[in-house]
């Protein structure tokens, strides 16, 4: 049975002073986290050791990073490791968020390679896809979902599939106000499925998390939650407050 996963993506936002006043905020809005629903925040890497610090007093939230290198240490300027992020009691990291594959030269062979480094060192991938607005218009957004879903995963062992968070992000949809429809989400969710069982099996692709991610708000979370491949969702702009942050959980906790 797979529990929601409702993980923050906080971007460049919240250095380490917003980052404790942030985290108290959903700590006191969030006395003790719903039993079926695991939370995540991915704060900047300068904040990642306050947040380890205040999620101590936050129980169902785990921290997670917004990228690592694929190399264990060296020449790599402005890049961190999966053992400095093990330090710091991360256990999630995004991994080929559009925004990386756009500004900062990620491609599928990096995501590839950051998954596999990801998974060695105990770190969960949260592994983001999603087409252009363009591809969507061409009819291209399966094939082009399933191609990145299938390089990102191509060296992975059966045997730890289930740490592997797929999270589909349209590109169109991010931090534009515009959410994919229920119907689009669901219709991308289940070919993700589908290709996770080929590359494993039926039963790990039934295990694995499946989110959804762009424009996602309290007030289209339930519609887009209640569909059967929707296991959680990758937030941007609603993580970064308490009350729209909390209120998405609690609304997971319902349909749990
Ligand atoms: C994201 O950046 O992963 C995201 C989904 O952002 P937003 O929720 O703001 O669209």
């Amino acid at each position: 049975m797979r529990r929601f996963l409702i993980a923050g993506n906080w971007k460049m936002n919240c250095g380490p002073k917003d980052t404790s006043t942030l985290l108290q905020g959903i700590g006191n809005k969030m006395e003790t986290m719903p039993e079926d629903v695991d939370g995540l925040v991915c704060p900047p890497t300068i904040s990642l050791t306050t947040a380890s610090v205040e999620l101590q007093d936050i129980e169902g939230i785990a921290l997670g990073a917004q990228n690592v290198h694929y190399e264990d240490n060296g020449s790599y300027t402005g890049e961190v490791s999966t053992q400095m992020l093990n330090e710091v009691n991360c256990e999630y990291v995004i991994v080929g968020h559009s925004e990386r594959r756009q500004y900062f030269g990620e491609t599928d062979k990096t995501v590839e390679a950051k998954v596999n480094k990801a998974l060695q060192d105990d770190l969960k991938p949260v592994v983001c896809v999603g087409e252009s607005l363009e591809q969507r218009k061409d009819n291209e957004h399966m094939l082009r979902v399933r191609k990145q879903v299938e390089a990102a995963l191509v060296s992975v062992d059966k045997d730890q599939a289930e740490d592997v968070v797929i999270a589909y992000e349209p590109i169109w949809a991010i931090g534009t106000g515009e959410s994919a429809t229920p119907d689009q989400a669901q219709e991308m969710h289940k070919m993700i499925r589908d290709v996770l069982s080929d590359l494993f099996s039926e039963d790990k692709a039934d295990e694995m998390r499946i989110l959804y991610g762009g424009s996602m708000k309290p007030h289209n979370a339930e519609e887009l939650l209640a569909q059967p491949d929707v296991d959680g969702g990758l937030i941007g702009g609603a993580s970064l407050k308490a009350d729209s942050f909390t209120e998405i959980i609690e609304i997971a906790d319902e349909l749990s």
